[in-house]
């Protein structure tokens, strides 16, 4: 096949969701639909319940579903999905935003009782800032939630898109009937049921027919009609090209648990998501066509045996086909890669694989060489942009409790920094390490895991700081002096870059008055 025909066979976006919307739900129901499994119950969610004490099995549990759930391929009518998992729980955020650095397009889901919620709001600020394409979800219409028009009134409000309903749901909770297709005219009745996969349609070119009645009651039918004769009005025709540039999102009602509206929303999907799009580098665009390979690392997992020190790194392919055995050019790194062990996953299982293709998730066995954001080329020396660290919000002092073990301490922070636990600024003075992450629990993890993979000990004690804030400046002179008089809050983040650590809020919007030449940036990718 042409690699023009691989790449537009190709639909790569994640499921995104404040906890308990239904993410895990409806990921097991596409995986059902694309055959992927056979059974219900054999997707695990990725939540961590926290309302317990603090419970390491629960962490290492949550890592080893998310190696199993970081990407699952089906193939749906033709076309291959490739559904990368996102971790719902807040502290895991930012590994959701990277994640979010590696897909063409989302599935957002919204439980209609709960409405849009804050973390549903936080991701889609990062959808946005990409003008990632949004479908939306809203879910659990067997149960009494709230009424339609005002739910897409709040998902307008709150995540600043405009909505476009393609189904119309009939009757909600008890009386749910089931929903309409605006987009082809069809009518899908609900009959609450978690094994059925396909629903029955009917069609109706023309909704006044005596035969809808029959089939759902007169008032519900009125209901219907008056409700679709306004969302005609509201909502001129679907514009694929206002969803394709992230400014209209179209938005299904269904039930995930029930496996209902699932179909009508994946049959859409395969027809309007993006295939793999182009992306950017520092020099220039790189379109999915060219002949030459390139892609980047956006997450890594590691030491998943405690046996060998190995780290599977997974790595979005942008442009070219990938193969196994060839050496590729890794920017960042002294020497040419070539990778023996390349996997793909599917839903359960991996699979060793030869070749990938634009738009496919890989898992590289890697020794330590990657890191998040690497990228690798068949030659050009470019970098893909967009890959971002966040600034944290919560700060740690590192405290090394075992003198004998500073050399581990020191590996085992490298390590899970690359990973991307958390992130690491050494102050220039004195030397003092402190660990930003932008959630409490990541804390636990990272003692938890310097313990049990490096035999470190370590205490984080309370920093007072409001946020780290990379600093540039054109005026080389106005930096040096800045970096100068405020040497105190200086810090180097690991890659070197310049960090100007704010006390409060109040004081950093001083220094920033006070110093016009220096630009403050509050994500890593300057
Ligand atoms: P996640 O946290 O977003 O992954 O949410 P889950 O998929 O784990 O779902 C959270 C809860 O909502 C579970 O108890 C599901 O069974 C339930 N749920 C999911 N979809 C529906 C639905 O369509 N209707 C109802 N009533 N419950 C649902």
């Amino acid at each position: 096949m042409s690699l023009t025909k691989e790449i537009q066979k190709r639909r790569t976006f994640a499921i995104i969701a404040h906890p308990d919307a239904g993410k895990t739900t409806l990921t097991e129901k596409l995986l059902l639909f694309g055959g992927a499994i056979q059974t219900a119950g054999a997707v695990k969610s990725n939540k961590i319940d926290t309302g317990t004490k603090s419970d390491w099995m629960a962490i290492e549990k949550q890592r080893g579903i998310s190696v199993a759930t970081s990407v699952m391929g089906f193939e749906y009518k033709g076309i291959k999905i490739n559904l990368l998992d996102t971790p719902g729980h807040q502290d895991f955020a930012e590994d959701t935003y990277r994640t979010l650095t590696a897909v063409d397009s989302v599935i957002m889901v919204i439980d209609c009782v709960k409405g849009v919620e804050i973390q549903t709001e936080k991701l889609m600020e990062v959808c946005r800032m990409r003008n990632t394409p949004v479908i939306c979800f809203i879910n659990k219409l067997d149960r009494e939630g709230r009424d339609p028009y005002e739910l897409l009134e709040e998902v307008e409000q709150k995540l600043n898109i405009q909505c476009h309903p393609l189904s119309w749901p009939i009757g909600m909770g008890k009386t749910f009937k089931g929903v309409y297709n605006l987009f082809d005219h069809k009518l899908n009745l609900f009959t609450p049921s978690q094994r059925k996969l396909s629903d029955v349609r009917q069609v109706f070119e023309n909704l006044d027919e005596p035969e809808l009645d029959q089939l759902i009651g007169p008032n519900f039918a009125n209901q219907l009609r008056e409700d679709v004769e306004l969302i005609e009005g509201v909502y001129p025709e679907f514009d694929k090209e206002a969803y394709l540039s992230g400014k209209v999102a179209p938005v299904f009602f269904g039930s995930a648990v029930n496996n209902f509206g699932i179909n009508e929303m994946l049959d859409t999907f395969i027809k309007i998501a993006p295939a793999p799009k182009s992306r950017k580098t520092d020099e220039r665009e790189v379109t999915p066509d060219e002949s030459k390979f390139s892609g980047f690392v956006f997450k890594i997992h590691a030491n998943m045996d405690p046996n060998h020190r190995n780290r599977i790194a997974f790595l979005r392919i942008c442009s070219g086909k990938f193969e196994r055995n060839k050496p590729y050019n890794h920017v960042h790194g002294p020497k040419p890669l070539r990778f023996s062990n390349v996997t793909q996953f599917m839903a359960q299982d991996k699979e060793i694989i030869d070749e990938a293709f634009p738009g496919d998730i890989v898992g590289l066995y890697d020794t330590g060489n990657l890191k998040i954001g690497d990228t690798l080329t068949e030659g050009e020396n470019m970098v893909f942009t967009g890959i971002p660290s966040f600034s944290p919000e919560i700060f740690r002092e590192v405290v090394n409790k075992d003198a004998m073990k500073t050399k581990q301490l020191e590996k085992g922070l490298k390590q899970l920094m690359e990973e991307g636990v958390a992130q690491l600024f050494t102050f220039d003075m004195g030397a003092r390490k402190v660990v930003g992450t932008v959630g409490q629990l990541q804390f636990e993890v990272i003692q938890f895991r310097l313990k049990n993979e490096y035999n470190a000990t370590v205490e984080f004690h309370p920093m007072n700081l409001y946020k780290a804030c990379w600093i540039t400046s054109s005026n080389k002179k106005a930096l040096d002096e800045f970096v100068r008089s405020k040497n105190r809050h200086i810090a180097h983040d690991k890659d070197g870059k310049l960090v100007f650590m704010a006390e409060s809020k109040a004081w950093l919007q001083m220094v920033q008055d006070n110093y016009p030449d220096i630009e403050f940036h509050f994500t890593s990718d300057l």
